[in-house]
């Protein structure tokens, strides 16, 4: 491992190491909700992030499932949240359940994410106080 403080593409995934595939720059603009994305990198950093197809898949999936679970979160603390909005509750609910079963397809060594952690969250989906009443 090299201490560079600007690297362009080396050719490495940032996430497993992986050398085998094309690389993606992710830009992480916008969050699950639309919203203006905080990025977990600051501005400032001198570093860009270089993904291999499957990590870059997951990291979205992982910015997907903090977002929900922020406002998941916020729901449960009788704050306003995204989730209040039945359309909203079930995009997410319908996202939460995708990907587990994008993380299912991963290799187990490559996941950013654990399963356990998403199964939570569709768990509190199906018995959170306060949601939104859907029919069917
Ligand atoms: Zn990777």
């Amino acid at each position: 491992m090299t201490d560079s403080p600007v690297s362009f593409t080396t050719g490495r995934c940032d996430a497993c190491g992986t050398e085998g595939g094309p690389l993606m720059k992710l830009s992480l603009g916008k969050d699950f909700f639309g919203r203006t994305y905080d990025r977990l990198s600051p501005s400032s950093d001198q570093s860009p992030k270089w993904f291999c197809e499957s990590c870059s898949m997951q990291k979205n999936l992982q910015r997907d499932v903090r977002d929900i679970r922020a406002e998941l979160d916020k729901l449960g603390a009788g704050q306003s949240s995204e989730l209040t909005s039945t359309a909203q509750w079930q995009r997410a609910h319908l996202r939460l359940r995708e990907v587990a079963l994008l993380l299912e397809g991963a290799a187990a060594g490559s996941r950013l994410l654990d399963p356990s952690d998403v199964h939570t969250l569709i768990h509190r989906f199906q018995t959170q106080a306060g949601a939104p009443s859907v029919a069917g």
